[in-house]
């Protein structure tokens, strides 16, 4: 028998009740500490992220601390989380919000694009919009509904724990009886690049010694700083390589 939308999203909702996964973010509904989670979120596991979330809003409980602190200093609390442009846009953007508030649209702070704008909107503010991210979007097309505003984060937990990307586990799965593509494999995904030997390690190499000391520019590795330089994440003046203030 078909099933309509809204009885799908009943058995998403009454799933996810039973199984939602206890993330600390999920207790707030400030707009900064959503905005700091979702940013860890871009790129890193949400296991890894736990811990350095908790730590990061104890040491800068809002956005006007976090504009209050010297840039090194976030830099270096960012260290070990991989892509380290986020904590400077992360920076920014609450400069941006300790200035003038926070914008009527959110894309317009740094490193904040549409998912993030829409999970802010959805989870701080209440409002009615669904967040897409890859999970989200995978339990979309494997099931060809359109869900609506109030099944974001269950579509998050879904994609995350069951809905996985190569072999959902269908068995366990509470749209199992109305999904179209119940049982069948995906193909790997694309790796990411290994670390080992790679331009992201000399650059993390590069800007560990930095955030260490001041350092001259002829004892680093040349292409790295200009890219860090680039990124905003060291200053080079001269023949000197210091970390931004
Ligand atoms: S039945 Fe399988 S493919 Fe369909 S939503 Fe559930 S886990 Fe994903």
């Amino acid at each position: 028998m078909a099933r309509t939308i809204g009885s799908v999203e009943e058995l998403l909702l009454a799933w996810y009740r039973v199984n939602k996964r206890d993330l600390p973010w999920r207790r707030t509904r400030d707009p900064y500490a959503i905005l700091v989670s979702e940013v860890m979120l871009q790129q890193t596991q949400v296991e890894r992220v736990v811990p350095r979330y908790l730590a990061w809003l104890g040491r800068w409980p809002s956005a006007d601390a976090l504009a209050a602190a010297p840039l090194a200093d976030v830099i270096h609390e960012w260290q070990g989380l991989g892509y380290n442009r986020r904590a400077v846009n992360l920076h920014r953007a609450a400069r941006a919000v300790a200035t003038t508030g926070w914008p009527e649209d959110l894309t317009e702070l740094p490193g904040v694009g549409p998912y993030t704008g829409a999970a802010i909107r959805s989870f701080a503010l209440g409002e009615p919009v669904l967040p897409v991210d890859t999970n989200v979007r995978r339990v979309q097309e494997r099931t060809g509904h359109r869900f609506g505003p109030a099944c974001g984060q269950a579509l998050m937990d879904l994609g995350a724990t069951v809905c996985v990307a190569r072999v959902p586990r269908c068995s366990a799965c509470p749209l199992a009886r109305a999904c179209p593509s119940r049982g069948r494999r995906y193909e790997p995904r694309r790796r990411q690049s290994r670390f080992e030997g790679s331009f992201r390690q000399r650059r993390a190499e590069t800007l560990r010694l930095v955030l260490a000391e001041q350092r001259e520019l002829k004892e680093l590795d040349g292409e790295a700083v200009a890219s860090l330089a680039r990124d905003g994440l060291v200053l080079v003046d001269g023949a000197v390589v210091t970390a931004p203030s």
